[in-house]
């Protein structure tokens, strides 16, 4: 064993690496010059456990950007020269301030130890670091030393040897940027990999950091590795600088910086640092965080920043989907008066428009809650909610950044399961976010809360409210429950501790306000006018071919022709079976042609390929007390949940129902002899956990990076949605029927 081990000391200057380097080496050390530059080289050697040790003493840097020479040749040696060890200096009474350069060197994944210096001035100001708690966040080892008397070195010593043994080099630290740079960074990867000549050198994710920070060193290297792939870097790179300009008024680097901070003061509410003294002075952020994140005002103030996010959304957003209900239904009349009665104006009418307008009548909704949203982020004060719910969350293998998915996709009932699938992107670790990205979808979201209100106003009207907070805590407890027992088997692994970006609050600009909202509620708008659109036509399809044969339409006809002939014989003659003439007609002939036309709308929709669909899995959700006609609903909701319920107004022959007045659905179900309270409960557990919406599936897949996971939610959630309903049909059938 006597190769020679190099270990390099890198902190900020003023941080005692000079010191800690001389009481190592002693005599054993020469000082000489970098080539060209006149930054001062030191180098010596010294001896611990018969190890030889190679020191470098570094120039002392606050950042690993190539804006200075220091910076350069400390980067340089550490990439170039690779030494088995980095001593990161820190000065234990500047702690945060010398963590932005650790975190650094995290990010470009060097083996090191930081050796947290300078203990004795820190005690004396009557601040205790925790070094144990520390280096489990940052997750390497941290020894607290004494530069100038030697104290702790020899325990440093040794850590620097362990780490020296380690086979493998870890990993680059992962840290977020926000979205617009995490996007950036996602979309470089490709081009980045082809440059190999970088890559061999220094990890993907710094490159592209280093890229968007805009650094002359990288940007020469990338262009000499591939120049094609170097220029399509450069113009992705111009995008979001154009773009965080444009929104935030700032350059990439300024929000990278503020994330690096931003992850620091994370650590450092983790209670790793304590205060004899109180009177070091508090930022403005930390005095605010001291009573937001305070342990029962924290949530008083959450509870009441959640109600009234609702509250806008709500209240003021129902002037325009009042609107949009009325210019679809204007919509709706304008072709009916335009084209003859057929098969295109039924499927614009019943397809496109009650299908798609369902969908927009929630872009108000949607609008409103992503401005209230982007404020909360925007300000900051949305990594303090995460901050607050994490232990909770941590319980159910979950993150406190899980908290923002769920509430969006109606944690509190109302939302949608689409941008609360898109929410977890601010997740670090992989397992976390599938974890909170299959389990989102069981909150009650905005489409399916209609439904919930039509079953419970009609079975259990003496007790709506309650059974609204029960759907609602229903799905809380199911969701978590169901992430447990995800984080148990197919995601097992460690939860990661919170180490989330607590940035410092800022004033949001309306401008920035007013572009993420917009394109957010656009990658909305767009997926109503593709999958939706194309779902609505093809179900509609569904459950209005193949038709009925001719001999029984005829017999329709002729029993027509009958009832006419009874109830008015003078009207009858006319032979018109328009609907214009049945309301000429007596009552009696009316409920007489009515009836023939809902049985012949049944037996139509008996005969159509969905009804048979619908008919075939009777045989299964017979078990849950859900008949065919349900069975086609449901499977409507497969497409969209709000499809549910014009789609059990068709399937019950009525027609065309409403969603928001479904006044006339809710009294043919109460007399339905195929439908009790029961019933409707089995039906609302299944409707509460079945399978997500379409385009929440396609979400899914786009965010989890394969289509398995989206299949996996489908079948997860409808098994487990049948199960329940089962259950409840089953146990409800033996106390109550
Ligand atoms: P460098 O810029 O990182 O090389 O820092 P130096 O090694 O030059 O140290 C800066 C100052 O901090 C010097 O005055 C040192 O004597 C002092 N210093 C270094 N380590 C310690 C320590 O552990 N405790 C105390 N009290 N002072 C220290
Ligand atoms: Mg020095």
């Amino acid at each position: 064993m006597d190769t020679t081990i190099t270990i390099a000391l890198a902190g900020n200057p003023n941080a005692g690496k000079t010191t800690l380097f001389n009481h190592l080496t002693g005599a054993r050390q020469h000082v000489g010059n970098y080539p060209g530059i006149t930054v001062e080289q030191k180098e010596g050697w010294c001896l611990h456990q018969d190890r030889s040790l190679r020191v470098v003493d570094l120039p002392g840097t606050y950042s690993l950007t190539a804006y200075s020479v220091e910076e350069l040749v400390a980067r340089d040696f550490l990439v170039n020269e690779k030494p088995d060890v980095v001593v990161d200096v820190v000065d234990a009474s500047n702690l945060e301030r010398n963590l932005y350069l650790s975190c650094q060197f995290l990010e470009l994944g060097v083996p090191m130890v930081i050796a947290l210096n300078m203990v004795d001035v820190a005690e004396k100001r009557g601040i205790t670091i925790h070094a144990e708690k520390l280096s489990e966040r940052l997750g390497v080892p941290i020894i607290p030393i004494v530069a100038r008397s030697g104290r702790g070195v020899n325990l440093l010593l040794d850590a620097v040897l362990s780490v020296a043994a380690a086979q493998t080099r870890p990993q680059p630290a992962f840290l977020r940027y926000g979205s617009d740079v995490d996007e950036a960074l996602s979309d470089m990867m490709p081009l980045i990999r082809e440059c190999r000549e970088l890559t061999a050198i220094y990890p993907e994710r710094w490159i592209g950091v280093k890229l968007l920070e805009n650094d002359e060193q990288i940007d020469q290297k990338a262009i000499a590795a591939n120049p094609t792939a170097a220029a399509k870097l450069k113009e992705r790179c111009e995008a979001v600088v154009n773009h965080l300009q444009n929104t935030l008024g700032v350059y990439p680097e300024a929000v990278i910086a503020d994330h690096r901070y931003g992850y620091i003061k994370s650590i450092m509410h983790q209670g790793v640092i304590t205060r004899k003294y109180v009177a070091d002075r508090l930022y403005a952020s930390d005095k605010i965080d001291k009573i937001v994140t305070h342990r029962f005002l924290g949530p008083l103030i959450m509870a009441g920043v959640l109600f009234g996010l609702y509250t806008f959304t709500f209240s003021y957003s129902t002037v325009l989907v009042d609107w949009l209900a009325k210019f679809f239904a204007l919509l709706n009349q304008g072709i009916d008066t335009l084209l003859s009665d057929g098969p295109v104006k039924s499927m614009i009418t019943s397809g496109v428009v009650d299908g798609v307008g369902g969908v927009l009548g929630f872009v108000p909704i949607i609008m409103f809650m992503f401005f209230g949203i982007a404020v909360l982020e925007d300000s900051g004060y949305l990594a303090r909610v995460a901050f607050m719910m994490d232990r909770i969350f941590h319980f159910f293998g979950l993150h406190g950044s899980s908290v923002m998915p769920f509430i969006v996709s109606g944690g509190i009932a109302g939302g949608c399961a689409v941008p609360g699938v898109m929410a977890t992107r601010t997740l670090r670790s992989p397992k976390e976010r599938l974890a909170t990205l299959l389990t989102v979808p069981f909150m009650n979201c905005g489409a399916k809360l209609p439904v919930l209100t039509l079953l419970i106003g009609t079975f259990f009207s003496d007790h709506q409210a309650r059974y609204m907070f029960l759907a609602t805590l229903a799905a809380w407890i199911v969701a978590l429950c169901a992430a447990k027992f995800l984080r148990m088997t197919v995601l097992r692994g460690a939860s990661t501790p919170f180490v989330m970006e607590l940035p410092p609050y800022r004033f949001p600009t309306l401008k920035g306000l007013m572009i993420h909202t917009w394109e957010r509620t656009w990658q909305y708008i767009k997926k109503a006018g593709t999958v939706i659109l194309g779902i609505s036509i093809l179900l509609w399809a569904m459950m209005t071919y193949p038709g009925l044969p001719d001999e029984r339409v005829q017999q329709y006809e002729q029993q027509r022709q009958q009832a006419m002939a009874t109830f008015a014989p003078a009207a009858g003659k006319e032979g018109a079976r328009t609907e214009e003439s049945t309301a000429t007609g007596t009552p009696e002939l009316n409920k007489a042609l009515q009836q023939i036309k809902a049985q012949e709308a049944m037996e139509r929709l008996k005969n159509s390929i969905g009804g048979r669909i619908g008919l075939a899995c009777e045989g299964i959700s017979r078990y849950a007390g859900i008949d065919w006609r349900t069975n086609i609903a449901l499977l409507g909701g497969f497409a969209a949940k709000e499809v549910i319920i014009s789609t059990l107004g068709t399937a019950y022959s009525l027609g065309d129902v409403d969603p928001e007045n479904a006044a006339s659905l809710n009294e043919r179900l109460a007399k339905d002899p195929g439908w009790n309270p029961v019933v409707a409960l089995a039906v609302l557990v299944f409707i509460m956990f079945y399978a997500p919406c379409f385009v929440t599936v396609i979400c899914i897949a786009k965010e989890a990076g394969s289509w398995k996971w989206a299949a996996f939610s489908m079948g997860f959630n409808t098994l487990f949605a049948y199960i329940m309903a089962v259950a409840v049909y089953q146990i409800g059938a033996l106390l109550y029927l």
